[in-house]
């Protein structure tokens, strides 16, 4: 029997062991669990906030999620029968779960506002947790590209939720979106050079939705920070790629972790890391690099750092 109460839980780093050919990725495990996190079922079925985003030329940022979506379905064509379907968009879409509501899609959304420059301090939401969707803001850390929550169950780490949301506030909070393929901006930003791509950004963000975690190899999608000028994570890396392979075989189960010694490869906690992240510090095209996130006790306010990449969130049952 399931029970609501909810988890926010670490997101906990395995790693492939060495093997000839192994390449490296992680898995977001269940935290204290040995086993990851998983889609139950063979189908991510998506939809895009309506608003789009309003700083990118046209429909361009629509392209740039299609092209990310494209890469994973390019992956899945190699290894596995798992789609990526979009939806009808949405106006106007809610982050997170909730048990029993049938309002629980897969959204990707642009935070075009900080909730810090919009919410009443008053505001019972900040108590709730609830900001973010009520003002459509973003109530992350200012060093956070982006965000991807995870509502799994605890008892067999099956995902039931799985959402993207953009920091593309401004006050220098946020982040310079754009779509183009290149150059590097430099020095002066602009719509026609790349400063946060949005491609780039998405890949690694759908690396989180499907159950990878970070890993600390250079060029790897799954990177936990992403300088300004940045398009490599747009090309999935072999080792991500294994990654999906392995937890979504064709005509299989998903595996769990460890379930593969066909392959060879076992996984191991290595660490329940305060820090995982998808940031880079806003607002200047040379930051210092990154930031580390982790673990998402998504608690409004708690942005110092700007932690929290990953947001898994667990139902114990
Ligand atoms: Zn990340």
């Amino acid at each position: 029997m399931r029970r609501s109460l909810p988890w926010l839980a670490l997101s906990v780093l395995a790693l492939a062991a060495s093997g000839a050919e192994a390449q490296t990725y992680q898995r977001t495990l269940v935290p204290g669990r040995p086993f990851c996190v998983v889609w139950p079922g063979r189908d991510y079925l998506y939809r895009i906030d309506a608003a789009g985003s309003s700083r990118t030329p046209g429909d361009s940022e629509l392209s740039a999620i299609e092209a990310a979506i494209a890469s994973w379905r390019a992956v899945s064509d190699t290894c596995s029968d798992f789609t990526f379907t979009r939806g009808q968009d949405l106006v106007h879409p809610r982050v997170g779960y909730v048990k029993d509501s049938q309002d629980n899609e897969n959204v990707l959304t642009f935070r075009e506002v900080d909730c810090n420059d919009i919410v009443p301090p008053e505001d019972a939401c900040i108590d709730e947790d609830t900001c973010a969707n009520t003002y459509a803001c973003w109530d992350h850390g200012a060093a956070t590209i982006g965000l991807t929550t995870t509502t799994f169950s605890f008892r067999t780490g099956y995902i039931l939720d799985a959402d993207i949301e953009l920091n593309a506030s401004t006050n220098g909070r946020g982040f310079t979106f754009t779509t183009v393929d290149s150059p590097p901006c430099d020095g002066q930003v602009s719509s026609e050079c790349v400063v946060t791509d949005i491609q780039n950004t998405l890949t690694h963000e759908l690396g989180h939705v499907v159950g990878l975690d970070h890993v600390s190899v250079p060029g790897s999608t799954m990177e936990p920070t992403a300088p300004p000028g940045e398009t490599h994570k747009r090309i999935i890396d072999a080792g991500s790629a294994q990654g999906f392979c392995d937890a979504y075989p064709r005509g299989l189960p998903p595996t769990q972790c460890g379930e593969r010694p066909d392959l060879g490869r076992h996984f191991q906690a290595v660490s329940t890391g305060t820090g995982v992240g998808c940031g880079a510090a806003p607002g200047s095209l040379f930051p210092a690099a990154a930031l580390l996130g982790a673990l998402a006790l998504g608690r409004r306010r708690e942005r110092a750092g700007g932690r929290a990449g990953a947001a898994p969130r667990a139902l114990r049952d």
